[in-house]
């Protein structure tokens, strides 16, 4: 397994905090959905599925017998993979009929949509245009690294617990492209400032073996089909678990021109935010 850096060094809690509370774990589950290079698409979507380090057992088995629910065949052969359900076009997907393999989408959600309350979501979807000239999957690991401290950040304020974040990641898809923006994470921080909380190595998997990227794979597609095509099916299951706090959306962030007008969750939240 090969690691690479993402933010700044953890600095040492205060030492009565340190005796009293011991760290606690946040694991950032991300996936992206929508193609880069394809002119035809419009975004871009990086989402992540925060996971405290005591709900992971019960998240995982939850997802694994929904698949034995399913009769597929052996649960850990099979993958939850958004536009390979969606599609139909191999697997064990090739040879159910499309309504149920959309259904089968729609109760994957829902396992994130009843999961523990403590389990976070966050997304970013890029408008590819409005990110030019800069790379849309780097600005949108940027934006959601910067979302995932700042949810951090609040617990500390909120509970004085100090949690530190790892983010984890899809090995195929991102471990090339975004190895060099977390080396200049390090160096230079980000746009934002440095992040504190995370610890200074994102951890590449392969997503065939982690449940949790299914899930976030599964978040990303159905964010990006809310923005790419208007479909809200699958995002309005979900909607309800983006990082939120008195009424602000602060886990799902709409990258879009800044003259376009825009009646999103994220816009709508911001806007109101803004108001105040
Ligand atoms: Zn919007």
């Amino acid at each position: 397994m090969e690691f690479t850096v993402c933010g700044g060094q953890v600095p040492p809690p205060a030492a009565h905090i340190q005796k009293s509370k011991p760290l606690r774990m946040y694991l950032l589950y991300l996936d992206g959905s929508g193609s880069v290079r394809n002119p035809n698409e419009r975004h871009f979507v990086l989402a992540g599925v925060a996971v405290f380090e005591r709900q992971f057992y019960h998240l995982i088995s939850r997802t694994d017998q929904f698949i034995a629910s399913l009769g597929l065949g052996a649960v850990h052969d099979v993958e939850l993979h958004a536009s390979v359900m969606a599609s139909g076009r191999k697997g064990p997907w090739k040879g159910m009929v499309r309504q149920d393999r959309l259904a089968a989408i729609e109760d994957s959600l829902d396992l994130l949509k009843s999961a523990h309350w403590s389990v976070k979501a966050f997304a970013v979807a890029v408008d590819k245009q409005a990110a030019s000239p800069n790379d849309p999957v780097e600005h949108a690991f940027e934006e959601v690294c910067n979302r995932f401290n700042l949810f951090l950040t609040r617990l500390w304020n909120r509970d004085e617990e100090k949690h530190r974040g790892l983010v984890v990641m899809d090995k195929s898809h991102y471990e090339e492209t975004l190895q060099g923006l977390a080396r200049r994470f390090r160096e230079e921080g980000t746009r934002w400032g440095n992040l504190r909380n995370l610890a200074e190595v994102p951890m590449f998997v392969d997503s065939n073996a982690s449940r949790l990227i299914q899930i976030a794979d599964l978040l990303a597609w159905a964010v990006w089909r809310r923005y790419e095509h208007s479909d809200t099916r699958y995002f309005d299951r979900v909607v309800s678990r983006f990082d939120a706090e008195g009424g602000v959306i602060h886990g799902l962030v709409h990258f879009k021109p800044p003259t376009e007008e825009c009646m999103c969750p994220a816009c709508l939240s911001r806007a109101r935010r803004d108001r105040t």
